[in-house]
């Protein structure tokens, strides 16, 4: 089976969010379920200056504005990559999406849409013998590629198309729709129109063979008015087509056992050393060196989606009785100002990291006794998962991925020894308070604690499952091949 993974991130070559975990990680966990899995990717400056003798394999004159190719490369951890080199759409640094304004870039449908036609292209006519059996298109990015492959009218590569935030639907006004040189007949309500706009998100939902999202409870969601986000009509027409599979964790990559950027190492049988990493992320948050307090951390986009304006709300409490914050994130002013007015506040108390940081965001799964996701709506969300491998306790809203992955420690979760955090509904403020007395109280019986924690880390969290709901589907589409 040969599938071709086109996405705008890829870890660890670029990375904004949990996209660049899943499209680094799953093709991996896809070779070992058997699967010849590559990626295609813009060649942004920061994958560029990684490429090993990358090849041109394809060029072209023109493409939305200057001439391209698709080079292909390996990375050092063997997964094959086709980038495409476009200078004038991608050699641009830093975020992939936003320029040095912290706006969108205004020509980003453009760019992604160049994107979405050449790794099309490449997976009808290939180069060399490479013919990929399916193309699946990763968020609206890539959302043209399913488009692409149905208005090419011949046999080809069947297509799935994965949503991963259902929020970002890569949406360009109709009167530049002739650039993206798709037949008008194609501009319909059943079609890329969406409000006489083109939504790229909306075409690969209508054009890709098969849909998935990143869990089974948003694949229900996003079905219905209040978590569709208009799309919830489409995707109910389509439902039989439509199922979510969880992501699952790089353990390569996320494992306190191996893990070089944490403090010291530690696992489920040895924790011990647990402790050591709370004290080194104390110390780096100038919090009070209180091995008593429990710690909370955020490692997140801090946005009205991530609910953290409701952490705000009640962020006192956890103060008054003892707690510890380590927040690291970035995103809207007002959060940003808030969270560290906190800080400057209660510095013992509250600590706070504007911005993004990879190594950080290691010692924080590591050193925290909880860490905390009350997100309004979350496809799957990663960092419950990362905590669960690390031993902090997710604290997390009951919503998507969150309600799939996280059991509740109620009396009845404890008594059968299931349970691995703590869950609220709804997303409100008292909800989210009365959550942190249940987690306080667990805290405080170390013996509870250590069999939540224990749990926590025992719970399987690998790509392996998901990975061969990937490769039935695959098959289901493909045949045996
Ligand atoms: P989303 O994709 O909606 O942002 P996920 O939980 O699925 O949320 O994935 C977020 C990923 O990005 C995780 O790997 C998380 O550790 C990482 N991350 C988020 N914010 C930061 C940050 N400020 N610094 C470092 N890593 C971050």
């Amino acid at each position: 089976m040969r599938v071709l993974h086109v996405a705008s991130e890829c870890f660890p070559l670029i990375k904004t969010g949990g996209l660049a975990d899943v499209i680094g990680a799953l093709p991996k966990a896809l070779a070992a379920a058997g699967c010849d899995a590559r990626v295609f990717l813009p060649n942004y400056p920061a994958v560029a200056a990684v490429l090993k003798d990358p090849q041109k394999v394809r060029s072209v004159k023109s493409l939305f504005g200057g001439s391209a190719d698709i080079l292909k490369a390996r990375t050092a951890d063997g997964l094959v990559l086709y980038v495409l080199d476009a200078p004038h759409l991608f050699d641009r640094p830093g975020n992939p999406y936003l320029g040095a304004d912290g706006k969108d870039w205004p020509d980003n449908p453009v760019r992604f849409a160049a994107c979405s036609q050449m790794a099309a292209g490449l997976a009808l006519d290939p180069v060399g013998s490479w013919q990929p059996d399916i193309v699946h298109a990763h968020d609206w990015q890539a959302g043209l590629v399913p488009a692409y492959v149905h208005a090419a009218d011949r046999p080809g590569p069947k297509t799935v198309m994965t949503i991963h935030n259902i929020a970002f639907q890569g949406v360009m006004p109709a009167k530049d729709r002739a650039a993206l040189g798709l037949p008008d007949t194609m501009f319909t309500a059943a079609g890329l129109e969406y409000f006489g706009q083109v939504s790229f998100l909306k075409a690969g939902l209508v054009y890709a063979d098969r849909l998935t999202t990143v869990s089974p409870t948003y694949a229900q969601e996003t079905r219905t008015a209040e978590f569709g986000m208009g799309l919830h009509g489409v995707l109910a027409e389509r439902a039989g087509d439509y199922r979510g599979i969880l992501n699952g964790v790089d353990e390569t990559v996320w494992d306190p056992e191996t893990d070089p950027l944490i403090a010291a190492p530690y696992s489920r049988a040895r924790p011990r050393n647990k402790a050591r990493n709370k004290e080194t992320l104390q110390g780096a948050f100038g919090l009070a060196q209180d091995k008593s307090a429990p710690l909370f951390c955020v490692v997140s986009r801090l946005t009205e989606q991530k609910g953290l304006d409701l952490l705000l709300d009640v962020l006192p409490m956890i103060g008054d009785r003892g707690g510890q914050l380590a927040l690291l994130g970035s995103g809207d002013a007002r959060l940003e100002k808030g969270f560290r007015a906190a800080a400057a506040a209660r510095p013992d108390r509250f600590g706070v990291r504007i911005g993004y940081d990879e190594p950080l965001s290691h010692l924080m799964q590591a050193g925290a006794d909880v860490i905390l996701v009350p997100s309004r709506f979350e496809p799957c969300g990663l960092t419950q998962l990362y905590g669960l491998r690390y031993g902090t306790i997710p604290l997390v809203a009951r919503t998507g991925g969150l309600a799939d992955t996280i059991i509740d420690a109620n009396d009845a979760g404890l008594a059968v020894g299931t349970a691995t955090g703590i869950q609220f509904a709804p997303v409100t403020a008292e909800a989210l308070a009365f959550a942190l007395e249940r987690v306080l109280a667990l805290y405080g019986e170390p013996k509870v604690w250590r069999k939540l924690q224990n749990r926590a880390m025992a719970h399987p969290v690998s790509w392996a499952k998901s990975a061969a709901a990937y490769v039935a589907l695959y098959r289901e589409l493909a045949g045996g091949a």
